[in-house]
């Protein structure tokens, strides 16, 4: 049993925007396009001050505010879709691991905001130019709003599409540019036949909300490396590394897919650390090794090691083997300290950043489809959407939740 989480309140969250890593990545988030990014930020603010959306038909929207405060609210619902968009009704909107920290207010990125950014969705509308999606289809909604056409696109890297400002999302709030929130009863798409991915017949909309971000987060860390390790040595054995404190604000669904995700792809020996006592034990019923992250200087390094919580990069580096690989989720706003010389020695290679999730969702869905995946197996709470705010209020606090799946 984990212990309940506290949230900051409205004046340490605001003190924390202030700190120099929350300065730094709100620099990253103009560094291009800062004048459509303010554009977005105005027109929202039109919309709920100066009634800019008064003609508009009315939608609920859940919004979270300091203090974990949710609740749902009456906003305008999105204009109808451009030509290349769509507007779609989420039908199964699931947690990301960053929502936690984010609902606690201990991140950079600023409350209150229309929470959720992973979802299946029906398509309610699409402009004339879509072709891949029509009215009532279902659809899985990647977080990250991407083109298809520009040079980043085209070449997989749809996470860093030119054709919006950087970071944009859905579910951060102003951090990412107001694109709304997954918990909600409408969601606009502005490029359809780019980002939307049909869903698969005889998958559940629950079971794969989570591949809109956190179980392909968890593929771009083993996708592209396993197999050259396996290929050296098909016993290669694998690290996931958690949480090393059980304090983690990190609910740890993304740590149990990069496991799940692992053994799927081939590999007989994979081991996730974690700190929690409740993660590690759901870890081994699905058929992993599990450590505690103390025992792992007992150990010999391994080829691959996924640092998923970011909890640790120092560790995670030094768990890595002679010619290995390091990938990382990054610090997000933590610092770290980095053993180069251990490093140098070893030749190791570390890949830090997010994941480009639309060029990923194929290879995912392809594993569910033929069976070697089932993210369902990490979701410990399924509920209404009605019921969202009590719901996502105890999976925020409560210290023990892993996923949480909210359906309509
Ligand atoms: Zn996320
Ligand atoms: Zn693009």
């Amino acid at each position: 049993m984990t212990s309940r989480r506290h949230p900051r309140g409205w004046l340490r969250h605001y003190a924390g925007l202030l700190m120099p890593d929350a300065a730094s990545a709100t620099r990253a988030s103009f560094e291009r396009d800062a004048g459509e990014r303010l554009q977005r930020l105005s027109a929202t603010v039109a919309d709920r001050t100066w009634g800019g959306a008064r003609n508009r038909p009315r939608m609920r929207a859940l919004t979270a505010a300091p203090g974990a405060r949710l609740r749902w609210r009456e906003v305008a619902a999105p204009p109808p879709p451009g030509p290349l968009g769509a507007i779609v009704r989420p039908i199964a909107a699931s947690t990301c691991d960053m929502d936690c920290p984010v609902m606690l207010g201990a991140t950079p990125i600023a409350l209150p905001l229309h929470l959720g950014h992973e979802c299946v969705a029906e398509v309610l509308s699409v402009g004339e130019q879509v072709s891949t999606v029509r009215p009532s289809d279902r659809v899985i909604v990647p977080f990250q709003i991407n083109c298809g056409e520009c040079a980043p696109c085209r070449a997989g890297h749809t996470g860093s599409c030119m054709s919006v400002p950087p970071l944009s999302m859905y579910g951060f709030g102003v951090a990412a540019g107001h694109w709304g929130g997954a918990f909600s009863e409408q969601l606009a798409v502005p490029y359809a036949d780019a980002m939307l991915v049909p869903l698969p017949d005889g998958i559940d909309p629950a079971a794969a909300a989570s591949v809109a971000d956190n179980v392909c987060d968890a593929y771009r860390h083993i996708g592209p490396h396993l197999p050259a390790v396996l290929a050296d040595d098909p016993d290669a054995e694998i690290l996931i590394l958690g949480a090393v404190s059980r304090r983690s604000l990190f609910t740890p669904s993304c740590t149990l897919y990069t496991g799940l995700i692992a053994r799927a792809l081939g590999a007989r020996q994979v081991y996730l650390a974690d700190s929690r006592a409740g993660v590690r034990a759901h870890a081994e019923r699905l058929g992993m090794d599990a450590l505690h992250p103390n025992q792992l200087r007992r150990r010999a390094p391994f080829p691959l090691v996924a640092d998923v919580s970011a909890a640790s990069l120092g560790l995670a580096l030094s768990c890595t083997a002679p010619d290995g690989i390091c990938s990382s989720s990054g610090g997000l706003h933590r610092r770290a300290r980095i053993p180069f010389v251990q490093m140098y020695i070893r030749n190791v290679t570390l890949h830090v950043g997010r994941t480009h999730v639309r060029a990923l969702m194929p290879e995912v869905l392809d594993l569910m489809t033929r069976g070697a995946l089932r993210p369902e197996t990490v979701t410990t709470t399924i509920a209404p959407l009605e019921d969202a705010p009590a719901v996502l209020r105890e999976h925020f606090l409560g210290g023990d939740s892993v996923k949480t799946v909210l359906t309509a």
